[in-house]
Order: structure tokens, then sequence, then C-alpha cells
């Protein structure tokens, strides 16, 4: 008899956050599933799939939710509302948090699943952080890709981080997850605070190929917002505007005060109306712009206090043994 110990697989979950998916949102996940399932003899390990539905209006839920009864291994989360893709990721994070390792892909294939072949082979390696990086966006607009590109080099200059061509696409280990769902704060910008933590790190380049299944789930405000919410979380260096601005304003005073004192002494006084006009709109909009600023801020610290969770699960559903076992779950309105 073979008396060789039983050697436990390594289990490795695929977190897939998707929103308003309809289009081609089975085609990809049956792609995905089965491509990562023909990996796992060579790799020795065994892959569980997270759909996180992030509060889709269309038919996303209920397609996905057929799919995941009918597919081993395959579970959908559905969130109460639209929480953005953070707060999906951190929803994905937290279910899968009994995996060994743990992949967060988008569900359009953009972040193609071949490479997540390569990833498990440099986490078995050793490496705890696998992320892919961008060598080509695609087929992003020109003026997309500047925006994109002017928001990474300012990010770098003032947080210190370089998130260049980086994207969600990651393998994490079990132990980055668990530090980065232990991190206190609750505006959490998933990219940057895994670079933050500074585990040991691999790259792998890709080309982004065509979306498939519709057009990008990003309005040019909902950028502008993550943007902003990013680079105050990661910098307090525009407060620092603030003092650079009221140094100015104060130099800017002194001169032209001594400038006009020194005209109205030779009797030569400016003719004063459009001086006070010009120097009333200018002290303002740098008090205006201050005041915006600190409120940026402020209402950073106010979302902190609050400790709202970042996310609410509506539904859970899983895999229904075909013997007619029910294992879908549903726990209507539990906290996470
Ligand atoms: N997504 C999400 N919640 C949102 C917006 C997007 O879960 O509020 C998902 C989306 O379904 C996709 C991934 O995040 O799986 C990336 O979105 P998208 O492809 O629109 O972004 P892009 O590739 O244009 O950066
Ligand atoms: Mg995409």
């Amino acid at each position: 008899m073979d008396n060789k110990p039983l050697t436990k697989l390594k289990s490795v979950a695929v977190v897939i956050p998707m929103y308003n998916e309809e289009i081609g949102i089975i085609e990809n996940l049956t792609q995905i599933t089965q491509m990562l399932r023909s990996y796992e003899k060579t790799l020795k390990v065994s892959f569980a799939f997270i759909c996180v539905d992030d509060g889709s209006r269309d038919l996303t839920p209920s397609l996905v939710r057929d799919f995941c009864r009918h597919t081993y291994g395959c579970e959908l989360i559905s969130l109460t509302r639209n929480f953005g893709k953070e707060g999906a990721i951190e929803a994905g994070l937290v279910q899968a948090n009994a995996a060994d390792a743990i992949v967060v892909m988008d569900c359009d294939l953009q972040h193609p699943p071949e490479l997540v072949e390569s990833m498990v082979k440099l986490w078995q390696s050793g490496i705890d952080v696998v992320e892919a990086v961008k060598i080509d966006r695609g087929v992003e607009t020109r003026s997309y890709k500047r925006m994109a590109s002017l928001f990474y080099q300012l990010f770098g200059k003032l947080s210190g981080i370089d998130l260049k061509d980086r994207c969600d696409f990651k393998l994490l280990d079990a132990k980055v997850v668990r530090a980065y769902l232990n991190l206190n704060e609750k505006n959490r910008f998933f990219r940057g605070l895994i670079q933050w933590m500074g585990y040991p790190t691999a790259q792998i380049p890709f080309v982004v190929p065509e979306r498939k299944g519709g057009g990008t789930r990003w309005s040019v405000f909902r950028l502008f917002r993550l943007s902003v919410t990013a680079l105050t979380a990661f910098s307090s260096a525009p407060l620092q505007i603030v003092t650079v601005l009221g140094v100015v304003t104060f130099i800017v005073s002194v001169v032209l005060g001594i400038y006009s004192l020194v005209l109205k002494l030779l009797g030569d006084a400016l003719d004063g109306f459009t001086t006070v006009i010009i120097l009333l709109l200018f002290i303002g909009s740098v008090l205006m712009f201050s005041i915006g600023l600190l409120g940026v801020y402020m209402a950073q610290i106010f979302n902190e206090l609050k400790r709202r969770p970042n996310y609410l699960v509506n539904e859970r559903t899983s895999y229904t043994i075909p013997s007619g076992q029910a294992e879908s779950q549903m726990d209507r309105h539990s906290v996470s």
C-alpha cells in the first residue's frame, strides 16, 4: 500500500469585480474559468472564483448567479448597490480569506487570464506580490492616456510611489491580503496601498487587449473623484500649497503696499479703483482655493471618522451540488 502523505493543494482565489456587464459576461467567465482550470494540474493548485457584483442594474447578477450554481468552485457575492471597484475588490478579498493566494482581475478580459500561470509560478518561487504592468495601454483615446499619465506623474511626485502603468491585476499572497485588510484606513486605493506595503514584488509586462463586452464603466467625473481621493489619501503635500499661496500673497502685498505708499508720498498716487478690484479678486480666489483644498482633506477625515463599511453584501450564491443539496445561501442585508 502507498503510505505517502496526501499533500493538500494550495488554493488560489480569483476575485472578479463586475458592474453592469451583462454583454459578454458569461463568455468571459467561461473563458477565465476554463483556462485557469486547465492550469491546475501543472501548477498543482486549485482555483476558486469569486465574482463580486458591484450593484449592477442589468442582468449581470442573475446571469452570474446561474453560472455560479452550475460551475464548480464559483461563487457570487452581490453588493446592495454600486460601491465602486475599490469596495468590490475589498468584498472579494474578505470572502477569499481562506485562500493561500488571491488574484484580482477584471471581468472584461482586458486582464488576460493566461498571465495567471506565470503569476502563480512566481508566487510559488517565493514572491508575495506579482503585478501585471501595462506595456501598451491598448485602445484608450489619446486624451485619456495623457490624463492617466498626468495623474501618475502627479501621484508619483506627491506620494513618492510610482504607479505608472500599474493596474489592479495582481496576485497577492494570503499574508499580503491579511495585512491589507488589517489597515485601519477606510478610504482604500488598492494599487497604491499594495505598492506602499512594500512586500517583495515581481512584475509581468502585458499588452492591454480590447475590452470584451461594452465600454469602460468609468465616467470622467468618477475618474476625477478617484484621482482626488487617491492623491489626498497618499499625500498631504497639497495642504502646503495653502501656506505657499499665503507667503506669495504676503510678498505681493508688501511690494504693492510699499509701491503705493511711495507714489502717495510723491503725490503721484495710482488711480485706485482698478487696482482695488484686481487685488480683491486675486485675494478672493486664493482664499476660495485654499478653503476648497482644506475642505477636500476635511471630507476625507469626516469619511474616515464615520467608519462606515466600504460595501454591504446583499446575497451570496455558490455552486450547487448536482444531487440537489442546495448550497446557495441568501443573507439579506448582512453587514460585512
Ligand atoms: N467595475 C466595478 N465597479 C464599478 C466600475 C467597474 O466592479 O463601479 C469593474 C468592471 O465591471 C470591470 C472592472 O471593474 O470588471 C474594470 O472596469 P472597466 O473595464 O470599466 O475599467 P477600465 O478597464 O476602463 O479601466
Ligand atoms: Mg476594462
